[in-house]
């Protein structure tokens, strides 16, 4: 690794998409659209237990849980609690919901709020951790359910049980930016194996998926600390980015230095497809393993990426609610809370750069003005340049064709990637891969020809595929706009 560019280099070398996102700050500051005054109030009758929100309660059914085990669902609902992390035990885990379900069997059919189990709860750690806990059973309705009881919680429900949210009808997702992503979203699964389309009990106009332009620090309000990348941490998230038609998913590992406020991101853990052939889902397993990887190599873990395949790389809501996750559970005592964000758009044919838009970020201290969620924040970052291209990267390549070869929303890389363009996807992928090498033009000139290689024989479309395309455009992908 040589030093980090300068910060105007930095700057020059950054992704558009902190250009463009300097574009729709306006519209993140402004006020806020008619469906945010619809949340705004319906926080209000969550908080005040009206008809409506009675009304939705009312039809759950109550869930009884064995207080004496953990069901899979519950351990990955409540992640923080299961991946070996300092005070955070299944066993506390157990104390704290059986200590909730308990209080609301005393207090049944008077809802139990967070505040008021907090007290018998001293010893357990962050309230933030608590709190957590009690969403999840009241989300999951093992918790306040009736028709004659006063909900106090301000927030609306993050999540529900996966029952729930499947009968929830689709028409209740609607989406800002691009729609090209189509269905496949809806069936994404979050960071905890939870569906992400999950919706707040009284249906109303929450949604997890709108995308939310993050803000950006200034002088009177600094980023907590400062962030630098390796440029082969850039290329691997930005290789994997381009295989999926789906959103694919990922860990970061690097060093946080408080000190001197920075975090240096050096390593990539792609996240492996689970046994539905979804990828974006991220099991207790496989975070278990990026840390067996981070802590073998001497690195933290310090973020998450994963792509926004053909919409701008601003967060979701549901995004933002992983995100500060992860912040609050890595929070250290004097309450920075090093863990940040990446979203790749590789696929953006209105960009006019065949170059991957990308966007770092992270929750900011404030919350948004619905009170939903943590305002988000892009995170301005320089980056570390490799002096080489380490076996590593090309194997952790060919590990990811491996993965996805017979994935069937797979890329095809031979078609073309804008319409009535010579230029292929492969095309398109090499020149993007190439604006993150920073090594002697012969070393990159070695490595975009294995890649090359690596996609032409390992990443070909099936038959049906090859008949079909074909049948379209024909010579589509043959040229190189490199060589
Ligand atoms: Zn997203």
């Amino acid at each position: 690794m040589s030093s980090s560019f300068s910060s105007e280099e930095a700057e020059e070398k950054a992704s558009t998409s902190t250009r463009d996102a300097y574009h729709s700050e306006k519209d993140a500051t402004s006020s806020p659209p008619a469906e945010f005054s619809g949340s705004i109030d319906q926080s209000t009758e969550l908080g005040e237990g009206t008809s409506s929100n009675l009304a939705g309660k009312s039809s759950i059914k109550e869930t009884i849980i064995d207080q004496s085990i953990i069901s899979e669902e519950e351990r990955q609902s409540n992640i923080e609690f299961f991946v070996g992390r300092g005070l955070k035990t299944p066993e506390r885990y157990l104390k704290i919901r059986n200590y909730i379900l308990n209080a609301w069997l005393k207090s049944k059919p008077k809802f139990v709020s967070k505040t008021s189990v907090r007290p018998g709860l001293k010893d357990c750690g962050d309230v933030n951790a608590i709190g957590r806990v009690h969403l999840y059973l009241e989300s999951i309705g093992a918790i306040n359910i009736g028709k004659d009881s006063v909900k106090k919680e301000k927030r609306p429900v993050k999540r529900k049980s996966l029952d729930e949210t499947t009968k929830k009808s689709s028409n209740s997702i609607k989406r800002k930016g691009k729609s090209e992503d189509g269905d496949y979203r809806r069936g994404r699964e979050n960071l905890n194996g939870t569906k992400e389309n999950s919706v707040e009990p009284t249906g109303g106009s929450y949604d997890p998926f709108r995308l939310v332009p993050p803000h950006h620090y200034t002088s009177r309000n600094p980023a907590p600390f400062r962030v630098s990348v390796s440029t082969n941490v850039m290329l691997l998230m930005d290789f994997h980015a381009h295989l999926a038609h789906t959103e694919i998913i990922g860990l970061l590992g690097g060093h946080f230095f408080s000190d001197r406020e920075l975090m240096e991101v050096t390593y990539v853990y792609p996240c492996k497809s689970s046994s539905t052939g979804f990828q974006c889902e991220m099991d207790p397993a496989s975070e278990v393993a990026a840390r067996e990887v981070f802590a073998e190599k001497g690195l933290e873990f310090v973020g998450w990426y994963h792509s926004h395949p053909t919409f701008d790389p601003q967060p979701s809501i549901r995004d933002i609610e992983n995100q500060t996750q992860y912040q609050e559970m890595w929070r250290r005592e004097d309450g920075v809370e090093p863990f940040i964000g990446v979203i790749v758009t590789p696929y953006d044919i209105e960009h006019d750069s065949n170059v991957s838009r990308f966007q770092f970020w992270m929750s900011g201290t404030n919350y948004d003005l619905s009170g939903q969620f943590r305002t988000p924040y892009s995170c301005q970052h320089s980056f570390l340049q490799n002096e080489n291209l380490p076996e590593e990267i090309f194997s952790q390549m060919t590990g990811l064709v491996k993965e996805y070869h017979n994935y069937d929303q797979r890329v095809n890389m031979t078609e073309s990637y804008r319409k009535d363009e010579v230029v292929s996807r492969l095309d398109k992928l090499i020149e993007s891969l190439s604006s993150h090498i920073t090594v002697s033009s012969k070393a990159a000139e070695t490595f975009i020809s294995r890649v090359r290689e690596l996609m032409n024989t390992e990443f070909r479309p099936n038959k049906n595929e090859e008949e079909s395309q074909l049948e379209i455009d024909a010579p589509v992908g043959k040229e190189s706009i490199l060589s």
